[in-house]
C-alpha cells in the first residue's frame, strides 16, 4: 500500500473542520486535527478517535505549532465564524486570523506543504456588486463591529499570497459563502439554526430588520466537495464556493415555518450594525477551473439539517453558552 498523505487541519471540532476530517479520512488520507476548543465541539469529530489514520491535538494555532513528521497539506479552519462569536471573542478573532496563519504558512514551507485557506465572503463586506466575483475588492468597514473578522481574512488573504509569491509555498485560498447543515451550532447565532431552534423550542422566529437582506445558504457536503477539489488544483487566487440560490430573510423564515410545521410567527428585532443587505457568489470561476457547482437543493439539504437538530437532546436545545468565554476573553 503507498502511503496515506498525511494533513493537518485547523479548527477540526468546529462545523466545517469535522466535516473536513470525515471527508479526509474518507479518501484514505491521514489526518491530524487541531484545534483549541473554543467554539469547537469534540463532539463532532469522536466518533474518528478510534481510528489509527486520525490524531487530535487541542493547541492554539495563535500559538507556535509543532506537528512530528511529514506533512503534505495544510488546511486552516480555525477561526471564530458567527458574528455572535465574533463580536464575544474578537481578539481571539484577530489572531488566529493573522498569528494563527503566519504559524501555519511558517510550517507549511518548513514540510513543504500544501496550504489551504478558509477565506469568506465577508471580505466583500457590504458589498456593492451583486452578485459578487473574485475580483471585487469589497466595502468593508474596519472598525465596525465585522471588521475584526473581515479584516482578519482579508489580512489573513493577503499574507498567503506573501508566503506564495515571496516564498514559493503552494497555497490555496476559498472564499466560503454562508454554508449548513448538521453540526452547527444551535446558539451560535447564525440564522439557520436560530430559527430552527427556535421553532424546535416554541418561541417565535426573529428576524432582523425588514428581513429583505438576501443571503445564498450552501450544504455543507457541496463546500466540502469544492475545497476538495480546490486543494488538489493549481490554482492560487480566491475561488468563491457557494450556492448561488439567492432568498430574502423574510422569505427564509417562511420556509422554517413550513419545514418544522411550527405554530409560532416571526418577529422583527432591529438590524445588527454593517449587517450586508445581499449577498450572493458569482461562482464562474469555480464551475470553469474546478468543474464545481452545488448539487444540493436549499430543500432537501434543510431537511438532512432539520433532522439533525431535531435528533438532539433537550439539553443541547436549550443550551446557551457551551463554552466560558470569560476564560478566554484576552487582558
Ligand atoms: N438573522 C436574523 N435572525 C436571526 C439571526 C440572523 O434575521 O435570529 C439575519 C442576520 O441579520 C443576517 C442574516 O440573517 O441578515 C444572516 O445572518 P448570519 O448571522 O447567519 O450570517 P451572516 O451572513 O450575516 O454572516
Amino acid at each position: 500500500m503507498s502511503e496515506r498523505k498525511r494533513i493537518l487541519i485547523t479548527g477540526a471540532a468546529g462545523f466545517l473542520g469535522s466535516h473536513l476530517c470525515d471527508r479526509f479520512i474518507k479518501e484514505g488520507y491521514h489526518v491530524i486535527a487541531m484545534d483549541n476548543l473554543i467554539t469547537g465541539r469534540l463532539k463532532n469529530i469522536e466518533h474518528l478517535f478510534k481510528l489509527e489514520n486520525f490524531e487530535f491535538y487541542n493547541h492554539d494555532v495563535s500559538k507556535f505549532i509543532h506537528v512530528p513528521g511529514k506533512l503534505d497539506f495544510i488546511l486552516h479552519f480555525a477561526s471564530p465564524a458567527s458574528p455572535i462569536d465574533y463580536l464575544k471573542i474578537p481578539i481571539q478573532t484577530l489572531k488566529v486570523g493573522s498569528l494563527g496563519i503566519h504559524n501555519c504558512l511558517g510550517l507549511a514551507k518548513a514540510k513543504n506543504a500544501r496550504v489551504l485557506i478558509a477565506s469568506t465572503s465577508e471580505v466583500y463586506g457590504d458589498p456593492t456588486v451583486h452578485p459578487q466575483p473574485e475580483e471585487y475588492w469589497g466595502n468593508v468597514n474596519p472598525v465596525g463591529p465585522r471588521g475584526v473578522y473581515d479584516e482578519a481574512k482579508r489580512f489573513q488573504e493577503a499574507m498567503t499570497m506573501a508566503y506564495h509569491n515571496f516564498h514559493g509555498v503552494e497555497t490555496r485560498i476559498v472564499r466560503i459563502f454562508n454554508t449548513y447543515g448538521p453540526r452547527m451550532r444551535l446558539n451560535d447565532g447564525r440564522v439557520l439554526p436560530a430559527f430552527i431552534g427556535q421553532a424546535l423550542r416554541g418561541e417565535d422566529l426573529t428576524v432582523f430588520g425588514d428581513g429583505s437582506q438576501t443571503r445564498s445558504f450552501c450544504y455543507v457536503d457541496d463546500l466540502v466537495e469544492g475545497i476538495f477539489r480546490l486543494l488538489h488544483s493549481d490554482y492560487v487566487f480566491p475561488v468563491n464556493i457557494g450556492n448561488p440560490d439567492e432568498i430574502s430573510i423574510a422569505d427564509f423564515a417562511e420556509e422554517i415555518i413550513k419545514l418544522t410545521g411550527t405554530n409560532q410567527k416571526v418577529i422583527y428585532k432591529d438590524l445588527p450594525v454593517d449587517d450586508p443587505k445581499q449577498r450572493r457568489p458569482n461562482i464562474s470561476k469555480a464551475k470553469e477551473i474546478l468543474s464545481w457547482e452545488p448539487k444540493v437543493s436549499r430543500s432537501e439539504g434543510l431537511k438532512i439539517t432539520y433532522n439533525y437538530f431535531k435528533s438532539l437532546s433537550e439539553k443541547d436545545l436549550n443550551e446557551v453558552d457551551h463554552y466560558n468565554f470569560d476564560k478566554y476573553i484576552i487582558r
